[in-house]
């Protein structure tokens, strides 16, 4: 498979090159020259897998020429093995149309590990096979540092230095990064702001000594191989549901579009999904976007569900370069223009094309708690307030009674004790695998927040390639 730039002028790659570059050369981002496609007949033969197999079934066409059946298979079997369910993501059902995508069974509660813990073990196999060494290098104000963390503790080949503000995460995410204990592993904790740590990494990315010295890499949702591989839990859920007999709708909540992406790809492979529901919280730029066509962004208000506090999502761009007719340098000007003034409008073909299968929808705190507390009182079911907004456009989207609307669930409720307990009156337990959380040691190295300190720290404790 060879992958080509949303802005057309970055050279082409395979699997393997797109997993270690991240971003394209030409500031684009990395998609499949063209979608494999099933018939109705191969995803009908695919009820009944495991999640492994199906996994191996659905990604072998985007992996191919870079890794064997059987070595994807074991990267799967190891990855995988690592969630705490058999069934990995297993469905749970709210009433007569709705249901549960549970996605937080993996190491650090969160749906990140699905895609992280295949991309740790990617990284491991094709740096081995060049004899190469990674940097990843990072700011996390949640969710995104522990799951990456955790993907490639102690794996050869990948250093990570994860950046958090110090003193401004909560006391779960933080236990959650730093006690994890492997030589490969460095938390910093910077005095400053998440954005002061964010302009530290974006500043090391640009930094020509540091790269010549150090294989500086990102490991956010930019990737193609993690948007992958979320791809998988669309076809596990509708293949439950009736597919390809029945079509089957999604309601995703949504900070960066890489989760709600892995559906549209879901959907041009020939899986039958009737909607895709974009649920935003107040930070709502795609909400605007789908619905007015206006891309604009404003300031980030901050909400119980901080993953999805967001004014600018980076996956958008692949939408817009798919509904635009693939031309990278339409797009490039495009993109350029809204970098320079933060705003723009989607054009006719964006927005009908985009309007063919996503709708939007936008939940204020209120809603967001009336939806926990739903779930909590007619169907017992503790859900996190990420994915509350999903359950919330779900049951606003209006869709005919006989098609069942999935809402995926992001994180699990303990992650957000403090939210879910004001909604629903339960403050839900760490689950067990986590549950010394609060007697494991900690480790980690707090710096000023200026970015020679960072730069000093890394080059004394990262691995050198040059
Ligand atoms: C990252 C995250 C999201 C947003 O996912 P995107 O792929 O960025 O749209 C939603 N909920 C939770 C809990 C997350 O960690």
């Amino acid at each position: 498979m060879r992958y080509i730039s949303t802005r057309g002028s970055a050279p082409a790659l395979d699997f393997e090159g797109v997993t270690l570059a991240g971003l394209a050369s030409d500031g684009g981002l990395y998609l499949p020259e063209e979608w494999p496609r099933f018939t109705e007949a191969e995803i009908a033969d695919m009820a009944g897998l495991t999640y492994v197999e199906l996994a191996v079934r659905v990604m072998a066409p985007f992996t191919a020429g870079s890794l064997t059946e059987d070595e994807l298979r074991a990267l799967c079997t190891s990855a995988y093995g690592r969630f705490s369910h058999a069934a990995v993501t297993p469905l749970t059902q709210f009433d007569q149309q709705h249901w549960l995508l549970e996605l937080f069974h993996g190491p650090t509660l969160a749906f990140k590990d699905v895609a992280l813990q295949l991309l740790g073990r990617l990284f491991e196999h094709f740096l081995s096979k060049r004899d190469d060494h990674l940097t990843i290098v990072g700011a996390t104000s949640g969710d995104t540092g522990s799951a990456a963390i955790d993907a490639v503790a102690g794996r050869e080949g990948v250093d990570i230095f994860m950046l958090h503000p110090h003193g401004r995460v909560s006391d779960v995410q933080r236990r959650q990064m730093t006690t994890v204990r492997a030589p490969n592993v460095h938390n910093i904790a910077i005095e400053g702001s998440f954005d002061d740590a964010q302009a530290t990494v974006k500043r090391m990315f640009t930094d020509g000594d540091m790269n010549g010295r150090f294989h500086i890499a990102a490991v956010n949702s930019i990737n193609w191989a993690r948007l992958m591989a979320q791809v998988v839990y669309y076809f596990a859920a509708a293949l439950q549901l009736g597919a390809p007999q029945r079509k089957v709708a999604f309601s995703v909540p949504t900070g960066n579009f890489g989760d709600v992406f892995a559906g549209y790809v879901a959907a041009q492979m020939g899986l039958p999904i009737e909607r895709l529901i974009v649920a935003t919280n107040v930070n709502d730029i795609l909400h605007r976007a789908l619905s007015s066509g206006d891309y604009s962004t404003g300031s980030v208000t901050p909400t119980a569900a901080p993953s999805m506090d967001i004014q600018v999502s980076s996956n958008f761009e692949r939408l817009l370069f798919c509904e635009g007719g693939r031309d990278g340098l339409a797009l490039a000007e495009q993109m350029r223009s809204f970098e320079a003034s933060k705003a723009m409008q989607l054009t006719n073909s964006q927005r009908e094309g985009a309007a063919k299968l996503f709708t939007s929808a936008r939940a204020d705190a209120d809603q967001m708690a009336s939806a926990m507390a739903w779930a909590s009182q007619h169907c017992g079911e503790i859900i996190d307030p990420h994915t509350a907004i999903g359950l919330h456009a779900a049951r606003e989207a209006d869709l005919a009674p006989d098609i069942p609307v999935v809402t995926l669930a992001t994180a699990h409720p303990a992650k957000f004790r403090d939210a879910v307990e004001r909604a629903t009156g339960t403050r839900p337990a760490l689950p067990a695998r986590v549950g010394d959380l609060f007697e494991r040691e900690e480790a980690y190295t707090t710096l000023p927040g200026t970015y020679d300190a960072v730069r000093d720290y890394v080059a004394e404790h990262g691995t050198a390639v040059a």
